[in-house]
């Protein structure tokens, strides 16, 4: 009998932020496929014994996407119950569609567990909310990360910034420099306020704040690392108003 694959996001990193469901099928599950971005509090949770890491292999290369499809299915066809752990939610970012279209590729039963996003948790635990009706109507989530093969960027910055909704970068901490500079010269003003939040929910977690023209050295003063959110929009000034009352 064939098992089962759930596509299970694991939330931001905070285990009190897992859904019930993720947190029971955690528990159910034969095997967990995971990588490091649900955070070290969330992975400890699963007995070792039952869990395999995806994701960075030693040395630095990540596991390929092809051997983690092949790998649900082959676990499946053993006749496993299978979680592939993703952080934040599976379908954001995540691979989630593809290891899906696999599956039912390979004619393997999957379901889909949503998990709380760091796009929009991670800048809500630091006081930001991604919309807001004085300050943002619209928001718009995009990679930082672009192939590097591509001729062409593969995010509209010019139009983004007419746009003028809040922008959520993710995996945006190394290609900050490019995508601020794009932004200003798309006429996006330079002291439009920005946030990078690291590690959102983790016990390490930090917020830096900038603006458009500062950011890149609050970032190098601060050595802000991945994982990170960037928020930019009049919205990442929020925090400073309400921090006070922030615990
Ligand atoms: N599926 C995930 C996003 C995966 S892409 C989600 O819905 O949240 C990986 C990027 O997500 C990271 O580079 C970082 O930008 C962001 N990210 C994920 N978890 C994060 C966290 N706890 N704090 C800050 N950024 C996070």
């Amino acid at each position: 009998m064939t098992g089962k694959v759930y596509l299970v996001g694991s939330g931001p990193g905070d285990p009190e932020l897992l859904t019930v469901k993720a947190r029971r099928l955690l528990d159910e599950a034969d095997v967990v496929l995971h990588d490091k971005l649900p955070g070290p509090e969330i992975i400890d949770l699963i007995p070792e014994a039952r869990r395999e890491d995806v994701g960075k292999r030693a040395g630095g290369e990540w596991t390929p996407q092809e051997y983690t499809n092949n790998r649900l299915v082959e676990l499946a066809r053993e006749g496993k119950t299978v979680v592939r752990l993703k952080g934040g939610d599976p379908f954001v970012f995540g691979r989630g569609g593809e290891e899906m279209e696999h599956l039912a590729e390979n004619e393997i039963p999957f379901e889909i567990v949503p998990g709380v996003t760091s796009t929009i948790g991670g800048p809500g635990v630091a006081g930001i909310p991604v919309t807001h009706r004085d300050h943002a109507s619209s928001v718009s989530f995009v990679t930082g990360h672009e192939d590097p093969t591509k001729e062409e960027s593969a995010v509209n910055w010019q139009a983004l910034a007419d746009t003028g909704g809040t922008i959520v970068v993710v995996m945006g901490v190394g290609k900050l420099p490019n995508y601020t500079k794009a932004l200003l010269e798309a006429g996006m003003a330079p002291d439009t306020p920005v946030a990078l939040i690291e590690r959102a929910t983790w016990p390490d977690m930090r917020v830096a704040m900038g603006t458009l023209d500062t950011i890149v050295n609050v970032r190098d003063e601060e050595g802000i690392k991945p994982p990170a959110i960037t928020v930019i929009g009049e919205v990442a000034a929020t925090r400073e108003k309400v921090q006070e009352f922030l615990r």
